[in-house]
């Protein structure tokens, strides 16, 4: 339109109006419309999507630092949302991310705080999630999320006495069962709401009106532990044209009959359009619409201000009926509508937004971050068991530090590895800082519980703990010690687990004899070990980079020797230099390595019950033999890359797995294997090409392989991405059926190329056949069943019958798109040397005859993930064993926990009341022996305590669990035949005290104890003082 012509429609216009004879003036909004029982509502949900850390850290997004990388600051959020409260008590917003919230909380005066109460108290303002962050769904661990969750809600009990009724996941990319039936309904949520679904899924379920229903998520609790689950027809932000932050270009409302562009009809119109369309694929007559999405409401008013105008001027129109609601009042709403809601099971894995776009690669994404966090959430579990025998001191070290740093740890760019790289660095530092603080809280707790009771100089004792953060890169100078005459080394090795361990533990040394000896002075068999240059270069550069220097010295050899370790407890040993050839003394291994004159012959590796047969020309593994199963089976064991797909369309980065080709990694090289043998284990030593090394471990009184792997840097100087994965095959004939776990819980049949609730369209055969694997996968046939266990989040499929493949390293070059804006390619500096990232990890393997292999997966499963915590210490001559205590077990000495279950938290909290969770570890059918009903005794969990009061809480300790029943709301659910009893424990007599846990079962208590006069009493009630 040229000038002339828009004046004259402006003269025009004038003249139609003849506006000069009407004013403006103050316009009052009636905002107070409830649900009208007649009428479509459209429940608007004024909300903010404030990532824990994504393109910037959790302070920059707080504080708006930063701000040419993203313009958000969440205390602008706050400040103004609040604001916009105040001024209209009919307006209302929802808050997520606790880790957010409490910080500008704790910055807050008196006065506005009570302020905010009142906002809460009233409705206006809902805390719902409630954890400190979103946490992702395929790549954390279910005790993760349960601990990050109850952080969240425990603040929001603590200062408004509120508990969160809505799990709002709306940006995870996928969701997994745990999440509906765990970190839902067992929470005590009535519904839970995301966005992010297959494309494929949602178009059908828009057409059938099937984006709400009920989930139920486990098939061990059913309908015991169902929620109403509802997904948003498109994304988390609002339909086309009604954002209103302050540089969206939504057309507002122009409702002052001054203004040329007076608009009211129109913009009505629009919402009646929009709210029609979302009517056409939702039952019932609400719709939700989601006001907001990423950071937004920095100038609250500027949604307020359009949202007050739309509700008044729809319900003058009449069609449809416009409110501001919450999820909780939407919730209630489907509850009363007497509708029977579909059902769903499984889960929403893999997530795909088009056809060449899986979110499969971030399951693997940062696998040395994954790694970490793993690592740092048992430690975190150990830590607190600690703690709590010490008694819990909020000045002094604690864990509180790490709590904060793992809780966010969770968020859905976090663990998931879809972060930018100073981001990943920061959430890094976090959790290093609460591993240092719990670490001196770990030294001193062990400290006070070796001190002998008779010891009156317990100062002596102090400081004397060492513990070794990067004894998997064969780092731990406490044990590299020089030990000179009459010194010996102290290991103590503390055991997380509520039953007895038997394990081999291995530490660096720097010679060669030594004997080691038990708590009762007997002589344990210990075994040394080389250690390769692989490990030593290994070693050396990462040193530096922890450090900032080379280690001085180079231990030559592991030591590695069989610790015997109580429930709740520990033992100690004690290591000490041997005379040359004494017949106490560790074994020294055997080294053999092949070379090209070796001739094609089998070699048989392993002096247990399990055998490896490798063949000894190309070093290639071949069989698999278990003496004692009679199990016996061709294996393989291969490595292979994918190509990543290339920027153009869609590239394989941070979150999109899309692999080009495959490659299988050739070996190189003459020394095809190593294999090192001895009393305790066998090795096979692998240099699969320059960049992958591979050690297949053996151990004699175990049935499982242990493979480590070394990984990286990959090399990228040809130009292309590379996605490093592993298979393990047999010949099982597994008809394109295999299982993953569910965040380390229930596990959920895959079969390739199909899904269960739709006609999949298959246009990735790779990628869309990838799943998180967090505890591990496996596949079975009518007589074994093969399963392979992880020690850290990865992506996993099975493309072949009888094989299971891990995606182990990722380093790719080009950006796919997905908001990141930077390229997943990992590299690591010392000074100026910079290279990519090197990955060391491990996996587990084993064959079982069908139906015994669950008893492996399940409880070798929590070993891996609580492996046993080390602490070094010195003595002079005899003085430890004749001034320590050595031996220790919290819990009645003749007891130990059945090993179906597991305490995943033992915990003091702040006010002095003893969190107690404990968990099932099976699930309905899947072993003869242990999935059916445990019991644990609680007195003998805690001799020597009196136990005063049990309450049972929901799985967070927001609510006690009978609330919680007694509130959930009932829903008609379609196809509920449901065959099976859902097996659940009593209650608890509160005199027998006996807990019980049907599968699958978490049950959380709060337990009032008192201190009886007992071991170390003296030092707690002087602590408390
Ligand atoms: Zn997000």
């Amino acid at each position: 339109m040229n000038p002339s012509s828009a004046a004259l429609v402006v003269f025009i216009c004038c003249c139609c109006c003849c506006f000069w004879e009407i004013e403006s003036k103050y316009m009052v909004y009636d905002t107070s419309h409830k649900i009208q029982g007649d009428k479509i509502n459209v429940h608007l949900v004024p909300h903010s999507h404030d990532d824990v850390g994504w393109l910037k850290t959790v302070d920059q997004y707080y504080t708006g630092a930063n701000n040419s990388i993203r313009g958000a600051c969440v205390q602008n959020v706050l400040d103004s949302v609040i604001q916009a409260l105040i001024d209209d008590k009919n307006r209302k917003f929802i808050y997520v991310e606790i880790a957010f919230f409490e910080r500008w909380w704790n910055q807050q005066s008196e006065l506005l705080k009570n302020k905010v109460k009142e906002l809460v108290n009233t409705g206006q303002l809902e805390f719902i999630n409630g954890g400190m962050c979103m946490h992702d769904e395929a790549t954390p661990h279910y005790i993760d999320l349960i601990d990050q969750t109850t952080l969240g809600h425990m603040f929001i009990k603590r200062e408004f006495d509120q508990k969160p009724r809505v799990g709002w996941q709306i940006d995870p990319f996928g969701h997994s069962s745990v999440q509906a039936y765990l970190l839902g309904a067992e929470v005590g949520f009535d519904s839970l709401f995301f966005a992010r679904m297959d494309y494929q899924d949602r178009e059908i379920r828009k057409s059938d009106k099937t984006l709400e229903f009920v989930w139920q998520g486990s098939k061990s609790l059913g309908s015991s532990a169902q929620i109403f689950t509802g997904i948003f027809p498109r994304h988390y932000d609002p339909p086309d044209g009604f954002t209103f932050e302050i540089n969206d270009v939504s057309p507002p409302i122009q409702d002052d009959v001054l203004l040329f562009d007076y608009n009211v009809r129109e913009r009505v119109d629009d919402f009646v359009a929009a709210a029609m369309a979302q009517v056409n694929v939702t039952r019932t007559n609400h719709i939700m619409w989601t006001m907001g999405t990423d950071f937004r409401y920095q100038y609250a008013v500027s949604w307020f201000r359009q949202m007050d105008k739309f509700i008044h001027y729809v319900n003058q129109d009449g069609r449809v009926n416009a409110l501001y609601s919450t999820p909780s009042i939407y919730t209630d709403a489907k509850n009363a509508a007497n509708e029977t809601w579909p059902l769903k099971t499984d889960d929403f894995f893999p997530y795909a937004d088009k056809a060449n776009t899986y979110w499969t690669g971030y399951f693997t994404s940062r696998p040395t971050f994954k790694g970490y966090v793993r690592t740092m959430s048992s430690y975190y579990l150990a830590a607190r068991q600690l703690e709590f025998y010490k008694g819990r001191n909020s000045s002094g070290p604690n864990t509180n530090a790490l709590a904060n740093a793992l809780a966010i740890a969770q968020h859905h760019d976090a663990v998931s590895g879809t972060q930018r790289e100073h981001v990943a660095a920061d959430y890094a530092l976090r959790i290093s800082k609460g591993y240092a603080e719990a670490s001196e809280l770990v030294a001193s707790s062990l400290e006070s519980l070796t001190s002998s009771r008779s010891s009156s100089n317990q100062e002596q004792t102090v400081g004397v703990f060492q513990q070794c953060p990067l004894l998997n890169i064969s780092y731990c100078p406490a044990s590299e010690t020089d030990l000179p005459d009459g010194k010996s080394l102290v290991v103590v090795t503390y055991n997380p687990l509520g039953w007895k361990r038997e394990e081999v533990v291995r530490i660096p040394v720097s010679f060669d004899d030594f004997i080691v000896t038990d708590s009762n002075g007997k002589v344990v068999e210990s075994q040394i070990l080389p250690i390769f240059n692989a490990s030593l270069n290994m070693r050396s550069f990462h040193v530096k980079a922890y450090n900032g220097k080379s280690p001085s010295s180079t231990p030559q050899y592991w030591l590695g020797f069989k610790a015997s370790v109580p429930p709740l407890g520990f033992s100690t040993y004690i290591i000490s230099k041997a005379e040359k050839s004494a017949d106490t003394s560790s074994t020294l291994s055997t080294v053999w390595t092949s070379d090209s004159t070796s001739s094609n012959e089998t070699v048989v590796v392993g002096r247990g019950h399990l055998k490896l047969h490798y063949a000894t020309n190309e070093g290639k593994l071949t069989r698999y033999i278990n003496q004692r199963s009679l199990v016996e089976e061709p294996l393989e064991h291969s490595f292979s890359y994918y190509s990543g797909h290339n920027g153009t369309d869609q590239a394989s980065g941070a979150y999109i797995f899309r692999p080009s080709d495959t490659f299988l990694v050739k070996s190189e090289g003459q020394n095809a294997f190593t294999i090192v043998r001895g009393p305790l284990m066998d090795e096979v030593h692998q240099q699969i090409n320059s960049w992958i090394y591979q050690v297949t471990r053996l151990y004699k009184e175990k049935e499982h392989v242990e493979v480590e792997f070394t990984i990286g840097p990959i090399p990228v100087d040809d130009g292309v991405g590379k996605e490093i994965t592993t298979q393990v095959t047999t010949a099982l004939k597994t008809n394109k059926t295999f299982y993953t776990d569910s965040n380390g819980r229930d596990f959920i049949k895959r079969v390739r190329d199909f899904r269960s609730d739709w006609d999949l369209q298959v246009n990735e055969p790779v990628a869309g056949n990838y799943y998180p694997i967090n505890l591990g996968a496996y596949v079975r046939d009518e007589n074994m069943e093969l399963s392979v266990l992880v020690d850290r989040a990865v992506g996993g499929s099975s493309l072949v019958d009888g094989q299971i493949e891990l995606m182990l390293h990722r380093r790719l070059l080009y950006d796919d798109g997905k908001g990141v804006g930077e390229v997943l390619n990992e590299t690591i500096c010392v000074q100026n040397d910079c290279k990519g990232l090197v990955v060391q990890g491990k996996y587990y393997i084993r064959i079982d005859p069908i139906g015994d292999g669950a008893k492996w997966r399940r409880t070798f499963g929590q070993e891996i993930y609580s492996p046993l915590l080390l602490a070094f210490a010195e003595q002079d001559g005899d003085d430890w064993k004749n001034s320590h205590v050595s031996f220790f077990s919290m819990i009645d000495e003749s007891y130990s926990l059945p090993n179906n279950t597991a305490i995943i938290t033992l915990q003091e909290l702040e006010n002095g009341k003893v969190l107690l969770r404990l968990a099932h570890l099976y699930e309905v059918g899947e072993d003869k022996d242990y999935s059916s009903i445990a019991s644990v005794e609680l007195k003998k969990l805690f001799p020597n305590r009196k136990i005063n009061k049990v309450t049972e809480m929901n799985l967070s300790g927001n609510q006690e669990r009978d609330e919680m029943e007694r509130k959930k709301l009932k829903w008609s659910v379609k196809d509920s035949s449901e065959a099976k009893k859902i097996v659940r424990g009593g209650s608890v007599d509160p005199e027998k005290l006996v807990v019980e846990l049907g599968p699958m079962e978490i049950r959380t208590f709060f337990i009032d104890l008192d201190y009886l006069r007992m071991f170390g009493s003296e030092r707690k009630d002087a602590n408390r003082a």
